[in-house]
């Protein structure tokens, strides 16, 4: 391809701002807490800050804009993405939409936290909205203040660009800054507030629109909104689908069904628990969006959730996040069901949700495991074992791919047996009873591999391709961020570089693979999260 030209200053970004062009905009200019209706988007300038200093940014991302590094390294980058200058072309705004929170409909939610700077065009043509979450009051802030802090905001930056790496489909992040100011939080709600510093995180994503977008417009009956959003989004990001008509309704319901299908898959191949599923942090494009107090499976538990917020009841616990997104659909169905007024063609989306997760399910647990084809048996021993004892996700399938199947049965089980040891956190589980069981499932395996007769290394390759090596542990998260809060970025940038190439042997680099230290089993920000950010 043909090297393009760089931007050398962000006032050369050429914005179309095709969202809020099209759409209706709220009429009140003051930026008061309110219920918006008749709009999808409220104008509003995001809050100038004191002293803002740029921590970090994703050069990938810098790149999906044509910026320049000399772009990214000035004062002016720096001072526009903390909000404190609106380059040519920006037009900030918040956008309206609600929600089911933990399965109740809490009615108006909106851009809080978060301020669209608009939506760039760049020279391959596409389209990317900037965002910036942590910069102010917005009409949709209700009681709170519009900002984030640095230890949430270090942690949406990384995974955000983590999971991108990993082939997950997410939104991005291009810088984290810090604003030189402070923020309030009571992390746990348990009366011991603290002040914290502030930042903000230019997110980027195609767009940023949610199942809540939708749910708000027809919860409020305002079906025609509810169609001239529908139509805009089919029209700009699913152009493919053709003009919107019933019929395209319908396809771009399943469309949406099977993008969501194959991002839960994708989570549940990398240990992801995003936390907080409820149906306005579900991207419209299926995409991973609002990353708060999400974590990943150390010890595969699949009862695990990192957030505190949903202890008790473990609505989105890591093994009820395929159940959870379908949930989510169903709500979506009815939020458009005044499109397609027909239950049929809504069931066939769900249907299609439930099949393309099934079928991903089952190639991505086959692929996690080096088979050529599915196998129930073992792939439901194997989950059944695993929980048993406290085995790390992450190592165990790097380690499995090591087995070499053309040793003799015996010796080849053997051989497996002293790889895996380093996947577990207390040996002691592993009883007399726990071993025999995983001898005879590991006799199968090899036996099945051994029928296979791909060579060791052929295999091996390719379940290291969907087996990540290095995954954003919660307590490498947390060690970023003691050091930043101190003034200390440099594991930041390590993290960063780092999680590039989460599925590569770097061999400087296997601390970052080890095991959750023990320490951080019930250290606050590793193991234990909040919403509060
Ligand atoms: P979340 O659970 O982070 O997805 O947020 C749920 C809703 O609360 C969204 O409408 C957010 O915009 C809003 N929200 C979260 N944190 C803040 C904050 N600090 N200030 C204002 N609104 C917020
Ligand atoms: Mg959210």
């Amino acid at each position: 391809m043909k090297s393009l030209a760089k931007i050398t200053h962000l006032d050369q970004l050429t914005f179309d701002n095709r969202f809020i062009g099209e759409l209706p905009a709220d009429e009140e200019p003051l930026n008061t807490r309110r219920q918006v209706f008749g709009a999808c988007y409220s104008k509003v300038l995001p809050t100038q800050v004191a002293k803002p200093h740029c921590v970090a940014y994703s050069y990938e991302v810098a790149d999906l804009l044509d910026l320049s590094d000399e772009v990214c390294v000035s004062n002016d980058f720096t001072q526009v993405f903390a909000g404190n200058r609106l380059a040519n072309g920006m037009e900030s705004y918040a956008t309206c939409y609600g929600g089911h929170q933990f399965g109740n409909w809490a009615g108006q939610l909106g851009d809080g936290r978060a301020i669209n700077l608009g939506e760039v065009i760049n020279q391959r043509s596409e389209r990317w909205t900037l965002q910036l979450k942590g910069a102010g009051a917005t009409p949709y802030s209700r009681n709170s203040d519009g900002l984030a802090v640095l230890r949430s905001s270090v942690r949406e930056f990384l995974c955000s660009e983590a999971m991108y790496h990993l082939g997950v489909p997410t939104t991005r992040a291009l810088s984290l800054t810090l604003t030189g100011e402070t923020v309030v939080r009571d992390m746990f709600y348990d009366g011991n507030p603290r002040a914290e510093l502030g930042a903000v995180v230019c997110r980027v994503a195609p767009s940023f629109t949610r199942f809540g977008s939708f749910q708000i417009l027809t919860a409020r009956s305002d079906t025609s909104l509810l169609k001239t959003l529908a139509d805009y989004t089919i029209r700009t990001d699913f152009p493919e689908l053709g003009e919107p008509s019933t019929a395209v309704y319908t396809q771009w319901f399943s469309e949406i069904c099977r993008r969501t299908a194959e991002m839960i898959v994708h989570w549940q191949r990398v240990g992801f628990v995003h936390g907080v599923m409820n149906t306005d942090n579900m991207s419209i494009l299926g995409l991973t969006i609002d990353y708060g107090p999400y974590g990943w499976l150390e010890n595969y538990d699949p009862n695990w959730t990192p957030n505190t917020t949903d202890a008790d009841i473990k609505r989105y616990r890591f093994g009820r996040q395929p159940a959870m997104a379908y949930w989510n659909l169903v709500q979506l169905a009815n939020a458009l069901y005044p499109l397609i007024e027909r239950v049929e063609p809504l069931k066939a989306g769900l249907a299609v949700y439930n099949d393309t997760f099934e079928q991903g399910w089952q190639t991505m647990i086959a692929a996690k495991l080096g088979l050529t084809v599915f196998d129930e048996t073992l792939c439901s021993e194997l989950l059944a074992l695993l929980p048993l004892v406290e085995t790390d996700m992450t190592i165990f399938f790097r380690q499995i791919a090591l087995i070499d199947s053309n040793l003799e049965l015996a010796q080849s089980v053997d051989h497996a047996i002293e790889q895996l040891a380093d996947a577990y956190y207390l040996p002691e589980q592993l009883t007399a009873d726990y071993r025999e069981r995983l001898n005879h499932w590991l006799s199968a395996y090899i036996q099945t591999l051994k029928q296979q007769a791909v060579p060791n290394e052929v295999r091996r390759e390719a379940m290291n391709a969907v087996n990540p090596k290095y995954v954003l542990r919660n307590y490498l998260a947390q060690l970023a961020i003691d050091d930043a809060e101190q003034g200390n970025f440099a594991k930041i940038h390590e993290l960063l570089e780092l999680l590039r190439h989460p599925y590569h042997e770097q061999t400087d680099k296997q601390q970052f693979a080890a095991k959750r230290p023990d320490w951080a089993r019930q250290r606050a920000g590793c193991s234990m999260l909040s919403c509060s950010s």
